[in-house]
């Protein structure tokens, strides 16, 4: 059974940090926040530092032994999403400062690039809409999903394990429309949620803000009396809307899915007018790609050789999913970035002792 493995304190990951903080204090550690790594110092083929820039925008140069990267990836680099993301509209969730620093970094000194293109994907998202939205929370319920054609395009319970959902409508094109209709709103409104959005919004959770949120709505929620005015709202061709609607009430009436064989619980009827339907588009959590590395989080060259003195973590090293996210692990990239740092610190070490002999 899947279950969320959350930090234990206030503010979770920030109370992570704050403890290592507090041990530093202890250590002969310097911690210089504020101050951006802008470069590596390379000497002969082997990084020898950092050049950095401080808050009042003077430079500074580290040298050092050794070097980590660990910048985030570049989830806020349009150039980058644009040319290595399916979807550069692609919504990216909680990312602030994602701008492929390490990774540009890494790649001037030879470093080799690895799996570009993986994103950290999520549900499907609305641009805009916090991920508390309870407008959001409807839409992802696991009802009724379709295309830009009015068709079905997946078992829409795969929202639980949520990359494949964004999965499956990336290669459906990459925009999707849930629909629902007047009883399934009172539902969500009057009953609560059936499916929880992770800890953003949980399983019955009232979604009283939903009206409120549909009279902000800027364009992507359409709320039509008729099926054929929905249908031409969304821009799609009503008789295929309407047939795929049918045939998801006969799916209901019988609590059996013939096409997808989605769990009969998740089967819902969108008979009573209004009717809505949300357009979303993929969300992720972040980038996956970036530099390659060794078991050592050693970075590698074109050459397959490994860089000496340039160490690679997180979500700025790639290879750790292979082209594709997944949750088989829950918290396996936050688990990466930790684990990652730790095996680059384990192995910088071994090679500064190296270096002294
Ligand atoms: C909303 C959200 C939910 C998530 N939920 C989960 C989850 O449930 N489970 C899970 O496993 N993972 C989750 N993740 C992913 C996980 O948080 C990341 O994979 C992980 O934090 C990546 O760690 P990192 O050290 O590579 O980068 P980050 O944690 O992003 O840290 C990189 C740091 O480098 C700083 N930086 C950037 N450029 C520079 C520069 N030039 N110089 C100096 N510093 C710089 C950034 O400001 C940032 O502080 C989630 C991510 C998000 C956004």
């Amino acid at each position: 059974m899947l279950t969320w493995h959350v930090i234990d304190g206030p503010g979770h990951g920030r109370f992570l940090i704050k403890t290592f903080h507090e041990q530093f204090k202890n250590m002969d550690v310097t911690t210089m926040v504020k101050t951006a790594g802008k470069d590596l110092i390379v000497k002969d083929g082997k990084v020898t530092g950092v050049t950095a820039q401080d808050e009042q925008g003077n430079t500074i140069q580290i040298d050092a032994k050794a070097v980590t990267v660990a910048t985030g990836g570049y989830a806020n680099n349009k150039e980058m999403l644009q040319k290595y993301v399916a979807f550069p509209d692609t919504i990216m969730i909680g990312n602030v400062g994602k701008d492929r620093d390490g990774i540009k970094m890494a790649r001037k000194a030879g470093a080799k690039d690895e799996g570009m293109g993986v994103l950290q994907a999520y549900r499907p998202g609305l641009p805009d809409y916090a991920p508390n939205s309870h407008m959001l929370a409807a839409a992802r319920q696991p009802y009724l999903w379709v295309d830009t054609h009015g068709r079905r395009f997946t078992d829409e319970s795969n929202v639980i394990i949520w990359p494949h959902s964004v999965n499956a409508f990336s290669k459906a094109g990459g925009i999707m429309y849930s629909i629902f209709d007047e009883t399934s709103r009172k539902h969500y409104v009057n009953d609560g949620i059936d499916v929880p959005i992770g800890e953003w919004v949980i399983a019955n959770t009232k979604l009283t803000k939903f009206d409120e949120e549909l009279q902000k709505n800027r364009g992507f929620v359409y709320k039509a009396q008729t099926l054929d005015a929905l249908a031409k709202a969304m821009g799609v061709d009503a008789s295929v809307l309407k047939e795929t609607i049918d045939q998801n009430n006969v799916f209901v009436a019988q609590k059996r899915d013939e096409v997808f064989n989605k769990n009969m619980d998740y089967l819902r009827p969108v008979k009573t007018g209004p009717f809505y339907a949300v357009k979303m588009q993929p969300a992720a959590l972040g980038t996956l790609g970036g530099v390659k590395i060794n078991e050592k989080m050693q970075a590698i060259n074109k050459d397959g050789n490994a860089i000496p003195g340039l160490y690679v973590t997180g979500n700025d090293a790639g290879g750790m999913y292979g082209d594709n996210y997944d949750l088989l692990l829950g918290g396996g990239a936050f688990g990466f970035a930790m684990n990652s740092g730790r095996i680059a610190a384990e192995s910088a070490l071994d090679y500064m002792h190296f270096k002294k002999q």
